[in-house]
Formats: C-alpha cells, structure tokens, sequence
C-alpha cells in the first residue's frame, strides 16, 4: 500500500524523503511526489511510475529545503495520473499534505469547501484535506487547534503528514499507520519503520486516533479530544531494515529460497505465547481464524490441521467478509488472526468486530510491532524477516509451521514433526529448480490454468492459484478434485493447463481419476506434482517423498518456482505485481 513519508531536521529533506520512499517501494503504489519548504514557500514535485523514473524525470531529491513531505501513491479515488499523485497543496499553496488511505466524506466535505470558494485541482478524495487544514487554520491560527478540528471533520481510514508554509510538520492517522521516527537531530513521520531506520532505530508507534505536532526538533501526540498523550519509544529491530536481495535477481526469488530457514525459524521466539494460545484455543467456546489473501489460505489449512491433530472445530473466515455477518462470531471465543503485515485493514476490522463480542484475539504476524500485534493477547511473530516481494511466499510457510507448532501443543506432545527434515526437503526442491524452470516456458502463452487437489491439498490448490495469478497473470482456479465431474470440466479443453497435487497418499487414486477424465475428454496438459511417476502427466514436478504433515509446506514449494519463472518468461516484475500492494491498508 502507499507510503507517506516527512522528515525534518539539519539535513536537506529531498534526498532522505526519496531513500526513504525507495526503502517502502514494497508496500506497492502507482505515483510518487515529494514536496519541501524553503524560506518559507513550499514547492512540489510529483509523477506517475516507479520512484527512481519520477526522480530522474522530475529531479525530486534537487528540491531544496530541510522539511518536506514524500508520498507513493496507490490509487483509490482518481486515475493514476501526475495530477492526482500526492503532495497536494490548499488553495493558498501554504499547507501541503501526503495522504494513505480513503475520507469516507470527502464528497461531502468537497462540496462545502467548494461553496465557501475553495477550488480543486485533482481527483483525489485526499485534497480536501489540505484545504480542511488551510480553512481551520485561517480561523484558528494555531496548528495543534487546526489538527484538532480538521480530524474531527474527517471520516475514513487515513493517515497523513502535513506541512506548512514554515516547514512546521503534523500528523494524524485514523486507523492506517503512522510511526515518528526520533533521530538525534531529526524527527521523521513514516508509514513504516523502513522510511528512516538507516537514521534511527528509536520509533514511536502513534496510537489510533492520534495527531502528532512537530515543533523546533521536537513533537508532542494528542488524542483527538485534544488530550495530550505520552509517546512510548520502541527500539526497532535492524533486522526489518535489512532489505537487500544479495546476488538473488528478485526478492521474491530470494524470499522463496530462504525458507529451509524461515520455516526452521518460525515461531522460534515465541515458545510461551505458542502455550498460551493452546491455552485459549482449549478454552474457547468457539474457535475461528481469519486472514486475507494467502493468510486466508494459511487460515483453511489450519482447519483442517487443528481438527485432525488437535480434534478441535475452527471456521475459517475471510476478514473482508465479516463485516457482513457480524453475528457469527459468538461471545467469548477465540479469534486467530493471521496477517504478514499485521497492518491488513479488512483484519484489523475482523479483530475489532471480535473484541466487541469479547474474543480473545491469538496474532500469527511478521512485525511485532504492527498494529495486530499491538491488539492481540498473544502475539506469535513469525520471524521470517522482512518479506518485500509483494506475493506472500516464505510468510506462507512459516504461518503453516506455527498453526502446527499450535496443534502439537494442543495434541499433548504426541505429533512429531521433524520440521529440519521438510527443511532439507524444501533445500532438494529449490536445487531441482531446473525442471520447473523448464516447465514454466510452456505455460508462458496459456490463458488459463487450473489446479486440483484433495484433502489438506485442496487449500494448496486455492493458494496455487493463487500464486499463479498474482505473480502470472493468468487466470487460475483452485478446484477440489471430486468436484470436477461436478462442472469444471466443461471448461477443460485442448487450450488449458491441470495442475495436479497429487503426493502419494489416501487422496491419489481420487485425484488421479479426476486426471484421467480428463485426458479422456480433452488434449488438456497435465502437471503433476507428486513423489509418484504416471504416465497421465505430460510433465511431471518431482516432490520428495514425505509424512502427511510435511504435506502443505512442501507443496507450495514448485508452485511458488513455477509462478515466478512463468513471470520471467512473461518478463513481468514478480516483486510489484500490477495493481497490488503489500500490505492492504485501506478497505
Ligand atoms: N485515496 C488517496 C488517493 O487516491 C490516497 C491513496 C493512497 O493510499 O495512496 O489518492
């Protein structure tokens, strides 16, 4: 998601503001600006693409000035256009705003300002913000009393930096992320630590609703009853700042071939709060998982993996959903909350929805000190380290070695997993990428793939799918085995692909029936990934041979090599996919 940035300090601004948005480039965005202040006039300079191309266009580390404002922008309201890309100035050009997220009554709050003569130039929902700041201002005459009126007129989920004609900065966010960043001789106010942890590594995470006012090298946090608050300083781990892809071409490439490690990792820290959760999950009138996106996924193997190890019920449900049918969480439950960021929107609101029936809420997130984090009772961080490719690979895994870790714990100790074994596993599969690399050449052309699984492979095949759209752009479907004969077929033909996940177990015979249906129906492709040889496969990705519980981890293994090379070959950016972002922060 889009990124906003502001520093001042002793330093020129324009060059860290840019370093800092090129650190955050993961979070996904369209267009990118940065403004500053010197001697008091604000000049802006902003384009559409990626960081680098704006910069070298526009020259936006040339603007002088010791104060200045940066934005990425992911497009929700207006085209990605230079007009609509952020800094926005009000009408007087003295106030310039960097704006993440969406004003829910920004038409609204338009027309009012429009009646009263203010005049807009872009798209965006978020001018009306700098033109709110410049009326209240004019009023007030005072910042912090400015802020303070200017939030409690915005409705939606946003954060955003301020700056006016002095270089002064100010902040807010409701509900999207905001971190002041404390340097020795310089403030900063990002959307995530990355924008500065080259400068400092002491951050304070502002609270939700709450507005931050910068002033003579220092800041002071208000809530929005204007109630002044303590900021509490975290030092942030370097380790999140360590974001480089060593001799890898990609991230994802290099996030991929990480996870003989990370899955050795995960959860590695977190022993106690892997008890606790057991603790609750036993406890629990009710138990439901929830994520988006691969999460989501992680959150449909969990049930499968806490029923048959565990014999304990859990329903999964997709966080976007259940604003929707509030009414089916049941007081007094457990909430599993699964979110690489932790900064996901639509699992941030599953979270709140569940409080307010007073669930105990169970965190599996990267940063532990993301907002789920902070909401959760029991955070387990999955130590992976920072996952800059957009597409969610090593995260994916080491969620899946956590929920196991959970139902061990749950299941009194008698299922072992020798998690070092899928380890050397996962390593085998990563050495043979060749054949996969091969594979992924045939595919490059085709305008539909579908991949079929049963069992615990089902939910693999969901998330094969969606690997292969995300990182392909090919259409895909993860379908139960079973259910071909039920309809899909009729959209097997000579055009299409069949992955089938298909290891050697109670599930094979089943899957590889689906197989030869429909090779008796259709010049259709088949992939099969399996342990096992069968003249149905017209290509066949070898899987070592392994015990169920190893199933999930090493499955998705080929099929996150085969979507990145099939990228490749279509010569698309795996770690930006068009139109998606990293962290879903906005509705
Ligand atoms: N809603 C704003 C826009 O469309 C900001 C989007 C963002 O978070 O980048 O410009």
């Amino acid at each position: 998601m889009c990124s906003i940035i502001g520093y001042c300090g002793s330093r020129e601004a324009a060059p860290i503001l840019v370093k800092g948005l090129k650190r955050m480039e993961y979070r996904g965005y369209d267009s990118a600006g940065v403004a500053t202040e010197n001697e008091n006039e604000i000049q802006v300079r902003k384009g559409t693409g990626r960081v680098s191309d704006v910069n070298s266009n526009v020259k936006l580390d040339d603007l002088s000035g010791k104060s200045g404002i940066g934005h990425t922008r992911w497009a929700t309201h207006g085209k990605v256009t230079d007009l609509n890309a952020h800094p926005h100035t009000s009408n007087s050009g003295k106030i310039a705003i960097v704006h993440n997220g969406t004003i829910e009554n920004f038409e609204e709050l338009k027309r009012h300002l429009e009646s009263e003569g203010y005049s807009f130039k872009s798209e965006t929902d978020s001018e009306v913000i700098a033109n709110l700041l410049q009326k209240n201002y004019e009023t007030t005459k005072d910042v912090t009393k400015t802020l303070r009126k200017t939030v409690s007129e915005l409705q939606g989920h946003y954060a955003f930096v301020a700056m006016f004609e002095n270089g002064q900065l100010t902040a807010a966010r409701s509900r999207e992320p905001l971190i002041i960043g404390v340097g020795r001789d310089d403030l900063f106010l990002s959307s995530d630590v990355l924008g500065f942890i080259e400068y400092t590594d002491e951050a304070i995470y502002v609270k939700n609703k709450n507005f931050v006012i910068l002033e003579k090298g220092k800041f002071e946090i208000f809530n929005y009853d204007g109630k002044h608050v303590e900021g509490k300083p975290t030092k942030v781990s370097k380790e999140f700042g360590d974001v480089y892809k060593d001799h890898y071409a990609y991230f994802t490439l290099k996030e991929i071939h990480e996870q003989p490690e990370t899955i050795l990792k995960a959860g590695e820290k977190a022993l106690d709060e892997i008890k606790s959760a057991s603790d609750y999950i036993r406890d629990a009138k009710n138990i439901y998982i929830t994520g988006s996106g691969t999460s989501y996924n992680a959150a449909l193997i969990a049930k499968q993996i806490l029923s048959k190890y565990a014999k304990i019920k859990a329903e999964p449900i997709m966080a976007s959903e259940l604003q929707f049918s509030p009414d089916i969480i049941e007081k007094n439950s457990v909430l599993i909350s699964i979110s690489q960021s932790g900064e996901t929107a639509d699992v941030l609101d599953a979270v709140k929805i569940a409080k307010e029936a007073n669930c105990k809420i169970i965190a599996i997130v990267n940063p532990l000190t993301s907002s789920l984090a902070r909401e959760a009772d029991v955070t387990i961080g999955m130590n992976c380290g920072p996952e800059i490719g957009v597409v969610a690979t090593k995260s994916f895994t080491s969620q899946l070695v956590i929920l196991y870790k959970i139902a061990q714990k749950l299941n009194g100790g008698n299922l072992e997993i020798d998690f070092r074994q899928t380890s050397e596993s996962i390593s085998k599969i990563l050495k043979d990428s060749k054949n996969i690399q091969q594979t992924a050449g045939k595919l490059k052309g085709i305008s539909d793939i579908y991949v079929l699984g049963s069992g615990i492979h089902w939910p693999i095949a969901i998330e094969a799918s969606l690997k292969l759209k995300e990182l392909t752009y090919i259409h895909a479907e993860g379908i139960p085995s079973g259910e071909l004969k039920h309809g899909p077929l009729a959209l097997i033909d000579d055009n299409v692909f069949v992955i089938i996940i298909n290891p050697n177990d109670p599930t094979y015979e089943g899957t590889l029936t689906s197989a030869r249906k429909i090779k008796s129906r259709s010049g259709a492709k088949i992939i099969g990934i399996s342990d096992v040889k069968s003249d149905l496969y017209d290509y066949r990705i070898e899987i070592p041979k392994m015990s169920e519980s190893q199933f999930p981890i090493l499955e998705i293994i080929p099929i996150q090599l085969l979507s990145y090379y099939i990228a490749r070959e279509k010569d698309t950016d795996p770690d930006y996919p068009r139109n998606l972002a990293k962290s879903i922060t906005v509705k």
